[in-house]
């Protein structure tokens, strides 16, 4: 069968894949521990489920504007200003099925072939297979470990070219937890200013900060670059609302209205009724989103106490999202108990890590950082402690 270029081009999401290999096996009756999940193991509140059941019971379920409902666009304009200080106008916001939705809707509409989009490495896994969907060129601006994997301006600098259409920045960052300070992001828009680039910031993980971080806008602190900036977001993480499909972006009016155009040929409008449940997580705001932080903090603190006292391990200490990234590669060269070869690879631990640990966690491999593994903490505290556990008895296994 001939298909696309652009489609044999692209890898399938690996994030997806691990979740869906890890499911199967644990239907098979195999007690995996999986820290797998980039979601919340909470229920959606309360709240937000009953302001969709209503919207279903009051027949709110025909197809709404593409760009969403505008008490939803208006509430989010709002959000953006009260939380993030960012000015946009309830037209300049787009409500797409998912942030991914919105990302690859930025990508499609900005990005011609051979586009270049600056990507620092670790990433979130789809950033760089939706450049390539798109015929663009995805290119890898590494980070270290050592400094907390952040981008320094003077290696962003040098990666800036003119080829360069669009910087990608995610703070607090999937797979790292790394969250830029306010000083950080403005040196980083200082050189951004200099440039003609556009910038996507992904802010999904922004609600979930801990150890005093704090979360900023960079187009808020930045506002020469607002006109350039498409700032995203979405429910699925602060919200636990992963199912509903529901994210948005922000930002000038001449992209989000191509955006826009595009999504009335692609999806149409997101789900009528999550737009409802979304209205209601904006404007009744109530306990759950502290009580969710406080719990993954715990769960953060003690993944990070059981991962110091596994010898050889290292990661820098993650200020946000739900991960923890730690590197591999002291182990590798070694053998499993039970095992019949030497492990190759961060992809080789982590395949072994589930088929003999019976571990699973995400090989670091399709975040552009081969040596690693990704852990999450958006699981029971229980799994937490009975997969570091294996863990660390896997680690001392090792010949
Ligand atoms: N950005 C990042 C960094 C993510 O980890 C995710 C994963 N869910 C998304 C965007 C997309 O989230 P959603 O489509 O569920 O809103
Ligand atoms: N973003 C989450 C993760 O990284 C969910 C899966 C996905 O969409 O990638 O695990």
């Amino acid at each position: 069968m001939r298909l696309s270029r652009r489609v044999t081009a692209i890898e399938e999401s690996a994030t997806l894949a691990v979740s869906e290999k890890a499911r199967v096996l644990r239907a098979r009756g195999i007690d995996v521990a999986a820290l797998v999940a980039g979601e919340p193991d909470f229920d959606t509140p309360e709240n937000i489920k009953a302001a969709a059941v209503e919207a279903i019971r009051a027949g709110f379920t025909k197809y709404t504007p593409t760009s969403g409902i505008p008490e939803l666009r208006a509430a989010i304009a709002e959000k953006l200003q009260r939380d993030n200080g960012l000015q946009v106008s309830p037209e300049a916001v787009l409500v797409s099925c998912g942030a991914k939705h919105s990302i690859y809707n930025f990508f499609h509409a900005t990005c011609e072939e051979g586009d270049e989009v600056l990507i620092p490495a670790p990433y979130w896994v789809s950033y760089p297979e939706q450049v390539k969907s798109c015929g663009a060129v995805p290119v890898v601006l590494p980070t270290r470990e050592e400094e907390d994997w952040k981008v320094r301006p003077e290696a962003l600098a040098r990666a800036l070219t003119p080829r360069t259409r669009a910087f990608v920045l995610n703070s607090p960052s999937n797979p790292t937890g790394t969250v830029y300070s306010a000083d950080e992001l403005r040196a980083l828009g200082a050189v951004l200013a200099g440039h003609g680039t556009l910038v996507l910031s992904d802010e999904i993980y922004e609600k979930l900060v801990y150890d005093g971080a704090r979360h900023h806008s960079l187009a808020a602190l930045v506002p020469e670059l607002a006109a350039r900036t498409v700032t995203v977001n979405g429910f699925s993480k602060a919200y636990a609302m992963t199912g509903w499909r529901l994210g948005y972006a922000a930002g000038p009016r001449p992209i989000l209205d191509a955006m826009a155009k595009l999504q009335s040929q692609a999806t149409s409008n997101a789900t009528s009724v999550a737009q409802r449940a979304a209205l209601a997580a904006l404007t009744q705001d109530g306990p759950d989103l502290a009580r969710m932080c406080a719990e993954f903090d715990r769960r953060r603190r003690f993944m990070v106490e059981r991962l110091r006292q596994i010898p050889g391990l290292t990661f820098a200490v993650p200020q946000g999202a739900f991960y923890v990234f730690p590197r591999v590669s002291a182990f590798l060269g070694r053998t499993p108990a039970g095992g019949a070869r030497p492990l190759a690879s961060g992809t080789d631990f982590a395949t072994a890590l589930l088929e003999i640990g019976h571990v699973a966690g995400v090989p670091g491999e399709p975040f552009g950082a081969p040596d690693h593994i990704r852990l999450s903490y958006a699981t029971a505290y229980e799994t937490i402690a009975r997969a570091l556990d294996r863990l660390a008895a896997f680690v001392a296994g090792l010949r």
